[in-house]
């Protein structure tokens, strides 16, 4: 039988993988971490976070851009400035953007103030015995641990995940750059500029696209055109064409592009891991993106001291098994609360996804209409399961019939979704 020669070894060093490395290593526990290159390799994308969100955690010292004029256009748009088809959904509440390099930097360091030992090569291989569970490298390097958490992203080397149906994925195009003229107010962040004038009448049919936009300052802008979820995904050339066509449409152009992100796909409502499986899973590849926004950074770097503490409790006794140090990780990951909450967001997910243009458009003035702290709190999933029942159900009477229709037909997959909401154990 092989001996560990870590408490734990963690898989992948994108947010998931940091966070938690740095949370096993404040624990005092013996970390070993494995990823494909180097672990400070910059993080392709861009996260952004609530303000009160980032404060809670006591990290707004790593953002790199703030904003306190924060809104929304669910409006269908029109060239005439003072049309009420213009008119902002202000959020009255601060949003961030971070500065992935100080962040990745501040999560490493305090692995590396621990002892954290990094190595380098592709996991191929996990077999797991009764003292702990080995992982071997494309290169043959083994690496043994008491307990391995694969945070892999998407597409988990090791978790096995639940089979659930068509994935709705998030897709997205953006730039950053400098426009002709400013493609949003002067020091604004846009969370969702749904407005579709810049599109034909039979093009306002297909499926919903949205601007994320943020003023970066210095005559900067960052500009993504992303649809929310669909199945199949809707294709980047669209995406660009519909940010050109939307800048065109206000008379705007590019005069100097910095940065083009094609963003990858993003699964919003992966099927929830198997919790009874052997190795622990953290990040996206743990499904803990959150189904109605496609954000995760904030719930990782909540929820990874609490399953790291509960780690450390049961690493104390010397002869428990991977297996079980694993069944602890993932009852602290994914208590009976979160399972409900989850199966209600990826059903709510389910009827976005299918809501047309106006309905859509509907649906959001009804949700930012409710008391700040009720949508913040569904957005950010800091609400327990009776706040957010009482959110959506607020949200559902006060909506306009044409959504309230939307919300009650069920289709596909909903109702297994509402039964796996009803039926978790507690
Ligand atoms: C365009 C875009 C924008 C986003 N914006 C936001 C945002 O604003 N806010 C937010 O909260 N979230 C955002 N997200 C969602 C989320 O934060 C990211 O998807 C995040 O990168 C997922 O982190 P992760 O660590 O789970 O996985 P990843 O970042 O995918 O990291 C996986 C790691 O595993 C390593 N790896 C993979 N396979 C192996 C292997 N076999 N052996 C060893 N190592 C391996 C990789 O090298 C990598 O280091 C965004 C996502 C996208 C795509």
């Amino acid at each position: 039988m092989s001996k560990a020669d870590a408490d734990a070894l963690v898989l992948g060093s994108g947010p998931g993988g940091l966070a938690m490395v740095a949370a096993l290593a404040l624990e005092g526990l013996d970390v070993m971490a494995l990823t494909l290159g180097d672990p400070l390799e910059p993080w392709p994308f861009t996260y952004g976070i609530w303000g009160e969100e980032v404060d809670s955690l006591g990290l707004d010292q790593l953002l790199a851009h703030r904003w306190s004029n924060t809104a929304s256009y669910f409006g269908a748009g029109s060239l005439d400035p003072e049309s009420p088809a213009n008119r902002s959904t202000p959020h009255d509440r601060d949003y961030g953007l971070f500065d992935k390099v100080k962040l990745q930097q501040h999560l490493f360091q305090q692995g590396q103030a621990a002892g954290v030992q990094w190595h380098r090569g592709l996991a191929t291989e996990l077999s797991v015995d009764a003292a702990c569970t080995t992982v071997t490298t494309a290169d043959g390097t083994k690496l043994r641990a008491r307990l391995v958490v694969d945070a892999t992203g998407y597409e988990p080397v090791f978790l096995k995940q639940f089979k659930q149906g068509p994935l709705a994925i998030q897709t997205c195009y953006g730039v950053v750059g400098r426009f002709s003229g400013p493609p949003v107010e002067s020091g604004q962040f846009v969370l969702m500029d749904y407005r579709c004038d810049h599109l034909s009448e039979v093009e306002q049919r297909d499926p919903p696209t949205f601007l994320y936009a943020m003023d970066l300052g210095g005559g900067r802008f960052f500009l993504e055109e992303t649809s929310l979820g669909l199945a199949p995904p809707m294709s980047l050339d669209l995406l660009r064409s519909r940010l050109e066509r939307r800048l065109a449409h206000r008379g705007l152009s590019i005069i100097e592009l910095e940065h083009e992100e094609f963003g990858p796909f993003l699964p919003m409502n992966l099927p929830l891991p198997d919790l009874k499986q052997p190795v622990l899973g953290f990040g996206g590849a743990a499904s803990m993106v959150h189904p109605a926004t496609g954000y995760l950074i904030g719930g990782l770097l909540r929820r990874a001291p609490a399953v790291a503490k509960a780690l450390r409790g049961a690493m104390a006794d010397p002869a428990a098994s991977s297996q079980t140090l694993a069944a602890v990780g993932w009852a602290a990951l994914w208590p009976a609360e979160l399972l409900r909450k989850q199966a209600l967001y990826q059903f709510g997910l389910e009827k976005l996804i299918r809501f047309p243009d106006p309905q859509l458009r509907d649906f959001f003035t009804s949700f930012f209409a409710l008391p700040n702290s009720q949508w913040y709190g569904f957005l950010t999933n800091t609400l327990t399961l009776q706040e957010l029942v009482a959110a959506m159900w607020r949200m559902f009477v006060s909506a306009p019939w044409s959504v309230r229709w939307g919300l009650m037909g069920m289709q596909g997959r909903e109702l297994k979704l509402l039964w796996r909401f009803l039926s978790a154990k507690d």
